[in-house]
C-alpha cells in the first residue's frame, strides 16, 4: 500500500533545494504507473536504465517528450543504443567501449558520461556502485581518452555524471561528487549539466540517521556560486518511494524450534528481497494487536522454499495468532519493484490512499 501525501511530501522537499536544478526519479526504485503519474505532475523528471523501463513510463506518461527521460544504461546491448537514439531520450554512456566500438551511433549527439569516481559508499556491498570493484562508469582518470575520443567521433559530452551507491546520510558523497564531475568539466569544455546521482539515505528504524537536506543544500549553493554555468541534477529512486509504502500480510502460521519462535506470513522474499539480498531492516508491526504487550521475540518468515526469506531476525512482537495482519515498513522502493514469481507465488497487488 502506498500513501500518496507522503509521496508528494518527499517530492516537495527535494524539489524545494535551491541548489537543484532538476530532480529525476530513479523508476527502477518502483516503476508503478500512479506513482510516476504522480511524481511527473508535482515535477519530478524520470531516470530510467532500460528500454522496458522507458516504454513504461511513456505508457504511463503518454504527453511527456522523451528528451525529458534520461536513460542510463550499462553493459546494455548495441540494438538497444540503437533504439534509444531514434526514440529521442538522453543517453548516458557508462563505458568508453561503447563509444571505440559504435562510434558510427553516436556522431553529431549530445551525450551524458557516466563518471566513476573512485569511492563507492552505501548501505551494503552490493549497492557501493563505484570504485575498482564496481561495473559502473568511467574511471575519472579516464578523462583524456573521453575527451580525444568524443572528438574524432563529432560528438559533444553536455552533461557528467555519478551514482555511487544507495543508502547514504553523508552530505560529502554528493558535494565530493559535484567538485570531481567540476574538474573533468573543466578539462572537457562543453559540459553544462552535473547529474549528482541518487542514493539519498532513508531511515529504516534500525540506522536512524537521517539526511541533512538543509546542509546538502547550503553545500551544493556554494558549489554554484564557483561553478555558475553548470546545473545540478538528482535522481534518487529510495528516497521518493520508500517511506511512502507497505508490505501487508496475514499471518499463515506459527512453529517453535528449540529457541526460535517462527512467525510465518503469507509473502516473504518473492514480494520483498531487500532483507535477504541486503540484510536491510524492516520495521515490522502486527497491526491487528497494536495495544498489546511486546512480549514474543520471532523470525518473521515467508512461505518460499528458502532458508533466507526472513523478513525480520528476532522482532520484539505481541504474541500473535494465525489471520493477524502484519506490516512491514519502509517497502515503497526496491519491493514490488523486485518481486519475483520465485516458486510460483503471486506478487501482492498494489494500492494507492
Ligand atoms: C539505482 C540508481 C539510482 C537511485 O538510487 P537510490 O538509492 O534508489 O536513490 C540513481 N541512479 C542510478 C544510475 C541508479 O542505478
Amino acid at each position: 500500500m502506498y500513501d500518496t501525501a507522503t509521496l508528494r511530501n518527499r517530492a516537495q522537499s527535494l524539489l524545494a533545494l535551491k541548489a537543484i536544478d532538476r530532480v529525476l526519479y530513479a523508476t527502477k526504485a518502483n516503476p508503478n504507473a500512479s506513482i510516476v503519474q504522480l511524481l511527473q505532475a508535482e515535477g519530478v523528471g524520470m531516470e530510467c536504465v532500460s528500454r522496458g523501463e522507458i516504454e513504461n513510463v511513456l505508457a504511463a506518461l503518454p504527453q511527456l517528450q522523451p528528451s525529458n527521460i534520461l536513460f542510463t544504461p550499462n553493459f546494455a546491448p548495441r540494438h538497444e543504443y540503437v533504439w534509444a537514439l531514434q526514440s529521442g531520450v538522453q543517453l548516458t554512456i557508462d563505458n568508453l567501449f561503447v563509444l571505440q566500438q559504435w562510434p558510427e551511433l553516436f556522431r553529431g549527439r549530445e551525450l551524458f558520461i557516466r563518471i566513476d569516481p573512485g569511492t563507492g559508499r552505501g548501505h551494503h556491498e552490493h549497492v557501493r556502485t563505484a570504485g575498482q570493484a564496481s561495473k559502473f562508469g568511467v574511471p575519472l582518470a579516464e578523462g583524456a581518452q573521453l575527451k580525444q575520443l568524443a572528438a574524432s567521433i563529432g560528438c559533444t559530452i553536455i552533461g557528467l555524471h555519478a551514482h555511487t551507491g544507495s543508502g547514504i546520510f553523508d552530505i560529502d558523497n554528493w558535494v565530493q561528487t559535484a567538485h570531481q564531475l567540476a574538474g573533468l568539466a573543466a578539462q572537457l569544455g562543453t559540459v553544462r549539466t552535473l547529474d549528482l546521482g541518487g542514493g539519498l539515505g532513508v531511515p529504516d528504524g534500525a540506522d536512524l540517521s537521517t539526511l541533512d537536506l538543509g546542509k546538502l543544500d547550503e553545500a551544493l549553493l556554494s558549489f554554484k556560486q564557483a561553478h555558475p554555468s553548470l546545473a545540478l541534477w538528482i535522481e534518487p529512486g529510495r528516497y521518493l518511494v520508500a517511506e511512502s509504502g507497505v508490505l501487508l500480510a496475514r499471518v499463515t502460521q506459527l512453529k517453535q524450534k528449540g529457541d526460535h519462535a517462527y512467525l510465518g506470513v503469507a509473502t516473504g522474499m518473492n514480494a520483498l528481497i531487500r532483507p535477504a539480498l541486503y540484510g536491510a531492516f524492516h520495521e515490522i508491526v502486527n497491526l491487528s494487536r497494536l495495544t498489546e504487550a511486546h512480549t514474543q521475540l520471532y523470525d518473521v518468515v515467508g512461505p518460499i522454499c528458502e532458508s533466507g526469506d526472513v523478513l525480520g531476525h528476532g522482532r520484539q512482537l505481541p504474541p500473535s495468532s494465525e489471520g493477524d495482519v502484519l506490516l512491514i515498513g519502509t517497502a515503497g522502493a526496491y519491493g514490488h519493484s523486485m518481486a519475483s514469481h520465485y516458486n510460483l507465488r503471486q506478487i501482492p497487488d498494489e494500492l494507492l490512499i
